[in-house]
């Protein structure tokens, strides 16, 4: 079986996995499901055509691709070989030779390796496909997607990726998209703090604080939060942008494990660590990552 053919196995309908696996049965893809929580499944069921893996077993006897988009790498490995060396419950011996796992999860590039080995000794290929853009984007189908591991896998998995975003990069070799995605949420994450910093003492300065992203969005001081968070989901007080505090804080963590693998520099990496570690504390790993305004306000 190929990338290309059969059924594609979809594990993890949440936040994200729920828009693209709907924008990959829409487009007429042949889905089998998993998630742990089956009244996520049933739920994505009822709307979409969809089949559900009653376990990971099944779910890997019938997919020649398979997509995980879970919480964490460590997840991730657990759901696709098993506890410790066992390979029970879990997907890998249903796969056929050849067949591909795509782990659009933002996961540890050091763990991501790791997987890779074992399921190669099974002649099973693995690319790493991390995303951004949030739920917004995958609804539209317009994420970002960028892919580690072998350029001839990826190109087998391009037409099934290209149903789920828009903006297809080889980062470089199996770990590559993790590792750059752990980068890019780190600088998100820190201009997140720096814009709430900026605004909270904006307004106790006595500005207003629509005025003061106004001037921050025609300003230098532009980033990605001021233009589609602050006001949104701050100011606004809904605070559900649809990305956790603790996926953003592992993922902060992720990305100063590769700085300190690399010698650094990660002076500031370590401060952002220490603060979303702190919120994670405080408002809860399920918390959205909107309410840090409400942390640093405190
Ligand atoms: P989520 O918590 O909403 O969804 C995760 C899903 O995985 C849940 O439905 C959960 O029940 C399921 N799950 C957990 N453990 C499982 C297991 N052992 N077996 C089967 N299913 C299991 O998370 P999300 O926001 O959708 O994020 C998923 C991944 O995408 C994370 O790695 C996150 O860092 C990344 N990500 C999220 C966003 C975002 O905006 N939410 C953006 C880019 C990347």
């Amino acid at each position: 079986m190929t990338a290309n053919s059969g059924k594609t196995g979809f594990i993890g309908i949440g936040a994200m996995g729920t828009p693209m696996a709907a924008n990959l049965a829409r487009a007429g893809c042949r889905l089998v499901i998993y998630d742990a929580d089956p009244d996520r499944a049933a739920a994505f069921a009822s709307t979409h055509e969809v089949e559900i893996a009653p376990d990971l077993a099944s779910l890997g006897n019938q997919c020649g691709t398979v997509i995980t988009m879970l919480p964490d790498g460590n997840i991730v490995r657990r759901v696709i070989c098993g506890e410790g060396d066992g390979f029970t419950n879990c997907v890998a011996p249903g796969l056929a030779a050849g067949s591909v796992v795509i782990d659009m999860s933002s996961s540890s590039p050091v763990g991501t390796r790791t997987l890779g080995k074992l399921l190669t000794a099974r002649g099973i290929k693995l690319i790493d496909a991390p995303v951004s853009g949030g739920v917004k984007r995958a609804v539209t189908a317009e994420l970002a997607i960028m892919v580690g591991g072998d350029g001839e896998v990826l190109e087998a998995c391009r037409p099934i990726l290209a149903k789920m975003g828009n903006q297809i990069f080889h980062a470089g070799p199996l770990g590559a998209g993790h590792a750059i995605k752990a980068l890019n949420n780190y600088v998100s994450a820190a201009g997140l703090v720096a814009a709430c910093e900026a605004v909270i003492v904006g307004k106790r300065f006595g500005l207003d604080p629509d005025v003061v992203v106004d001037i921050l969005n025609a300003s230098s001081g532009m980033n990605n939060t001021t233009k589609v968070k602050v006001k949104q989901f701050m100011l606004s007080g809904a605070f559900n942008a649809g990305f956790s505090t603790g996926l953003m804080a592992k993922d902060l963590r992720t990305a100063l494990e590769v700085a300190e693998a690399m010698g650094g520099p990660s002076r500031l990496a370590e401060h952002c660590v220490e603060i979303w570690n702190d919120a994670e504390r405080t408002l809860g790993a399920g918390a959205d990552h909107t309410a840090m305004f409400k942390f640093l306000e405190k």
